[in-house]
């Protein structure tokens, strides 16, 4: 049963929730889980596009220097989902919401990829039917959404009639009162062309400053009836009259093409592939969505003993990771993915510390491919860092979609400088975790030269040695601060790893390597440079309470007073001034917690413990990114009961709406979260340079797991339970370190240790 997800629920409440977690997409096109009929309750209808979006001005009161004038915000487009039902002469509308339900349920099936609703409906006047929606958006066919419609006569036989629509007229959702979502510019979209030519439905939206278009062809696939058509120039409706003597399924097949991937004949290309998979049937769409699912299932596929619930929480997670994706050099991650409109469709530093991490040891292509974004946005971060004055280096935006800085508060955004470091960091584990090493020195040498530069640019040698001053960290509870531990120390990673390359560049002395010092005219003098900072970087140690400081001043603040903060107060972001955040000690998420996790070998086990204990007591996990990360760092420590609690927050945050705003999309970084917190958390697996290391433990409440990796073309298998850790691989001999001590994988010989490690 960890294989569906399903509801019988039609309640108000529940039905807004599901439009994210029965949301479908493949990376480029998403559809949130709508009802075909219409609601009659609340409902954010969406479809979206990756990185489709418009540009709109963001209003300041007081606009100061560098702040950015426009922001991106993904588009919710052209709306096909729409299929009403009328049954009878009298034409009885079907709705769920009228009449009985005898039964109804809902299923996303994770392992074949596509989603149902199966309903049993009685109408008002006594008409029986069974209905059933079969929806898929293929992950073979980007492309492609098609719904397939089954009614089946229970003791009604009659007339049918089908409408279904194509509307051009969309906007977006917008919310005042939360921050976490767009609060204004709902019209985003102009329709230019709606209209019929032979069987195919056609809108094409246009974006009302971009100008960039998007466009959707549609056809049905249905028994011959009284079809009529109209257009009203936005929408175009289809309608077809038939008779119902047995079942019967048809299908409406959607085909979106947009300017920024497909040229600027969107209704020639649409057409076009619509005539291209005129012959695949449903059929056989469904068998090649399955095909696709399963392969990644045998990479990723996590499974928990003992722990239905849990288990059901990480197949869910896991499989909306790989429905969100990008896969083109144009689109990322969003961190709601496509199954919503919180936080615009913008990108964060979530793709890069929280979802590339799985998909490197499960999927590595796409990790490769969600790189390739950040290389190819690696001018704008140029531009971002010029504009915030400096004179070299790159800075990524803390959220963008093309490459410009969309945040407009910027305390807890331009200020988060850590995102250059997190991206450098993405790509040195890329490198580790594949030996690509072609693809490191191409795109990550030049990446990780520029984001050594703004290091150097905006730290300075000091008495302490290198400082960083006037930034913000993970926390968003404290803002602009000195010496935030968790940035100095990805800064020196940074600049190590900008060394290093240098190094590697300068020995094998090639063609690329001149060609990068003279475009970017780098001298050795700057890598001896990046090697004194990252020697001298700062990183704040308070003696007597052997912790990291999160920052210079952190510790010298009041500690916020958790007693007199009543529930309803949680997330603190939305009940108080930030100002009167900032005055305290309190964490929005893990900070200092998770430098610890991301590079553990800078301090001793001693000070990792104190600070996880430190912070646990002042967090307040308001953002979903937090709880994973304690989650890795207790069972490191081993407090395995804390480990295990805070994985199951992780497990299923979406699934019971714990952060009760799945509504307005799911939150894709703490999905990717509950793999790290199993693979990085239970299995200790670190990637390191001198390869994979495991400290295998596993929670009392656990008959045992076990988990698939991808690590330098090999394929690894590890098994833990009570007793044994075994590790098997498939590929070349291996050497790795299980407990700190080396041993040589070979395929076909699996290694078999104590869990407990001792
Ligand atoms: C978190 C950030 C995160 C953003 C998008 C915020 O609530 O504090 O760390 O990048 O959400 O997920």
């Amino acid at each position: 049963m960890t294989w569906q997800i399903r509801s019988r629920s039609l309640k108000p409440e529940d039905l807004l929730v599901e439009e994210s977690l029965f949301s479908l997409a493949n990376g480029y096109l998403g559809v949130r889980g709508n009802l075909e009929e219409g609601s009659l309750y609340e409902s954010i209808q969406g479809t979206y596009i990756n990185a489709f979006h418009d540009v709109v001005e963001i209003p300041y009161g007081e606009k100061l220097y560098g702040f950015p004038e426009t922001q991106q915000k993904l588009a919710n487009v052209i709306d096909a989902q729409s299929i009403q039902l009328f049954f009878g002469d009298e034409e009885e509308p079907y709705s769920p919401f009228q009449g009985e339900v005898v039964h109804y349920e809902r299923i996303l099936h994770l392992d074949k990829g596509y989603s149902e609703r199966m309903i049993h409906w009685r109408s008002p006047k006594g008409k029986e039917v069974k209905i059933r929606f079969i929806r898929l958006v293929s992950f073979e066919k980007r492309e492609l959404f098609s719904v397939f419609v089954e009614i089946i006569p229970i003791n009604f036989f009659g007339k049918v009639k089908v409408i279904s629509h194509v509307n051009g007229d969309v906007t977006n959702y917008v919310n005042g009162k939360d921050p976490r979502v767009g609060n204004s510019h709902a019209k985003l979209l102009n329709t230019k062309i709606c209209k019929t030519v032979d069987d195919y439905l056609v809108v094409i939206n246009e974006t009302m400053r971009t100008k960039i278009q998007v466009g959707c062809v549609t056809t049905h696939r249905w028994e011959a009836g009284q079809q009529s058509v109209e257009t009203n120039g936005q929408t175009v409706t289809i309608t077809n009259i038939f008779q119902l003597r047995k079942s019967t399924v048809f299908e409406k097949r959607n085909v979106y093409v947009d300017t920024l991937r497909h040229g600027q004949n969107l209704f020639e290309t649409g057409v076009s592939l619509q005539e291209r998979w005129k012959h695949v049937t449903m059929d056989q769409l469904l068998t090649e969505q399955q095909e696709y699912v399963e392969k990644f299932w045998n990479h990723a596929d996590v499974k928990i003993y003992g722990d239905d619930k849990v288990q059901e929480g990480i197949r869910f997670n896991l499989y909306h990771l790989l429905q969100s994706a990008g896969r083109d050099a144009i689109s990322n991650i969003a961190a709601k993915g496509l199954s919503g409109e919180g936080y615009e469709g913008h990108y964060f530093w979530d793709t890069e510390i929280y979802m590339i991490p799985v998909f490197l040891l499960t999927k590595p292509e796409l990790a490769k491919q969600l790189l390739m974004y950040r290389y190819s946005i690696l001018d704008g971060a140029r531009k971002h860092a010029k504009i915030m004055g400096h004179q070299k280096g790159a800075l990524f935006p803390w959220r963008t979609i093309s490459g410009s800085e969309c945040s407009s508060y910027f305390p807890s955004g331009s200020a988060q400088y850590h995102i250059s470091a997190d991206i450098a960091y993405s790509f040195v584990q890329y490198y580790l975790a594949t030996g690509d090493e072609a693809f490191f020195e191409m795109y990550g040498a030049e990446l990780l030269f520029e984001t050594a530069r703004l290091w150097l640019d905006t730290g300075h040698f000091s008495e302490d040695g290198f400082r960083i001053d006037a930034v913000t960290g993970p926390d968003e509870y404290t803002c602009i601060v000195n010496n935030n531990y968790y940035t100095n120390v990805m800064a020196k990673y940074n600049l190590q790893w900008a060394t290093n390359v240098y190094d590697q560049l300068d020995k094998k002395g090639t063609e690329h390597f001149t060609r990068i010092k003279k475009k970017l005219n780098l001298k050795k003098e700057e890598r001896d440079a990046w090697e004194r900072a990252a020697k001298a970087m700062y990183l704040p140690y308070d003696e007597k309470l052997k912790i990291n400081p999160q920052d210079d001043a952190f510790l010298k603040k009041e500690k916020w007073d958790f007693s007199a903060t009543p529930k309803e107060n949680y997330p603190l972001l939305l009940h108080y001034h930030p100002l009167t955040i900032y005055r305290y000690q309190v964490c929005k998420q893990a900070d200092t917690v998770l430098a610890h996790f991301l590079l553990e070998d800078e301090q001793s086990m001693e000070t990792i413990r104190h600070s996880y204990h430190y912070y646990e007591k002042i967090t307040t996990h308001d953002s979903s990114l937090s709880t994973c990360i304690f989650s890795i760092m207790a069972a490191k420590i081993g407090e395995m009961d804390k480990a295990y609690h805070y994985f199951t927050e992780t497990a299923r945050l979406d699934l019971d709406n714990t952060h009760k705003n799945t509504k307005d999309g799911l939150h894709l970084a703490n999905m990717g979260g509950t793999w790290m917190a199993i693979v990085f958390g239970f299995a200790g697996l670190r990637i390191k340079q001198s390869g994979l290391h495991f400290h295998p433990r596993l929670p009392e409440k656990w008959a045992g797991y076990e988990c698939n990796l991808q690590f330098r073309s090999r394929e690894l298998t590890i098994k833990v339970d009570q007793e044994r850790t075994e590790i098997s691989m498939k590929g070349e001999p291996l050497q790795l370190f299980v407990f700190q001590r080396p041993y040589l994988v070979k395929e076909g010989e699996p290694l078999t240790i104590r869990t407990t490690g001792k």
